[in-house]
């Protein structure tokens, strides 16, 4: 099981915490923090939308971050930073990227990236920033980033929904059209999960991060399955005339069925495709076509949705795609 295999920041703290932010209404993001030696010496979740903390923590406003707790609960008269390994579910933002640098914290690992506030690079922006050299390594693997993404993105389609404000619907807009450009099996797992309702059901009566975690891990690898199998069926052996860096609506084989949910905007039109081509997850299919990919997250194991199908060329900027 995936949640067995993972290594005691991850499954111990990062996850767990993760699960306690949804579970308590915030941002589903947990962190740790280890010492030179491996130990865990500090821990922190989102807390954006909670109301009361048992000790000094940052809650309750948009700053309320989980590295930021994590950093907040560092015994800083006993620890040097600088021998610390900042452990964090999401790749951070530019204020949790700036702390870690103020600290300094000596190196960061985080699970999945976020394609939407993800500024872990900001850590070579500027002369400061590049003085101390931070150790960074992510994302962990596929399946678990996967499994985060999905996370985010039901939480966001259920604040959009809920209508919170303008401003939480032109967020969610944003981050999903980020995210599906490089975690697309993420983003299809938690709208499918959105729509079913499951993860809200499983918050209700107390499922823990454990199974939470294996669940949609097995969901995952029985979508990655119904792929490998369509790609022995070769279901989609004809190129997807993306060489070109343009895709015309007529060029779509008429065989795939074409399922909106799942992906901001498909190219319906005449149009030019984002040119980054998704990482190989668990249902990669990667064709022999230059610069091309297919992600099909299918409707076997639990997917709602029919077919997601994206497709990528050798474009070198981005443009509207039709709606
Ligand atoms: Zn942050």
């Amino acid at each position: 099981m995936l949640w067995s295999s993972l290594s005691p920041p991850w499954r111990c703290v990062c996850l767990e915490e993760a699960w306690a932010a949804y579970r308590a209404g915030s941002l589903p993001i947990g962190a740790a923090i280890a010492d030179g030696a491996g130990q865990i010496i500090a821990r922190g979740r989102n807390r954006i939308f909670e109301a009361e903390a048992a000790r000094r923590l940052l809650l309750g406003h948009r700053l309320a971050h989980a590295e930021m707790n994590a950093l907040i609960a560092l015994d800083w008269a006993r620890v040097d930073p600088a021998a610390c390994t900042l452990y964090t579910t999401t790749e951070p933002c530019p204020l949790c990227t700036g702390a870690i640098r103020m600290a300094p914290i000596g190196a960061v690992r985080y699970a999945s990236r976020d394609a939407g506030a993800g500024s872990i690079a900001l850590l070579g922006a500027t002369p400061f920033m590049r003085r101390r050299p931070i150790a960074v390594a992510g994302p962990e693997r596929a399946d678990l980033e996967a499994i985060i993404v999905a996370l985010h993105v039901e939480w966001s389609l259920a604040d959009a929904a809920a209508a919170t404000s303008a401003r939480s619907a032109e967020r969610s807009a944003f981050l999903l059209e980020a995210w599906s450009l490089v975690t697309p099996q993420g983003v299809g797992l938690g709208r499918t999960l959105f729509a079913s309702g499951r993860l809200r059901a499983w918050r209700e009566r107390g499922a823990t991060a454990a199974e939470v975690v294996d669940r949609l891990a097995a969901e995952l690898a029985g979508a990655a399955g119904e792929c490998r199998r369509v790609a022995r069926q070769e279901a989609f052996a004809q190129p997807l005339g993306a060489a070109s860096g343009r895709l015309a609506g007529s060029a779509w084989p008429a065989r795939l069925r074409l399922a909106r949910a799942g992906l901001a905007r498909l190219p319906t039109a005449d149009a030019d495709v984002d040119a980054r081509p998704p990482p190989a997850g668990p249902f990669g299919v990667r064709r022999g076509v230059s610069g091309s990919a297919i992600t099909i997250p299918p409707s076997r194991g639990g997917w709602s949705s029919p077919w997601i199908v994206r497709v990528t060329g050798p474009a070198r900027t981005r443009q509207p795609i039709a709606p």
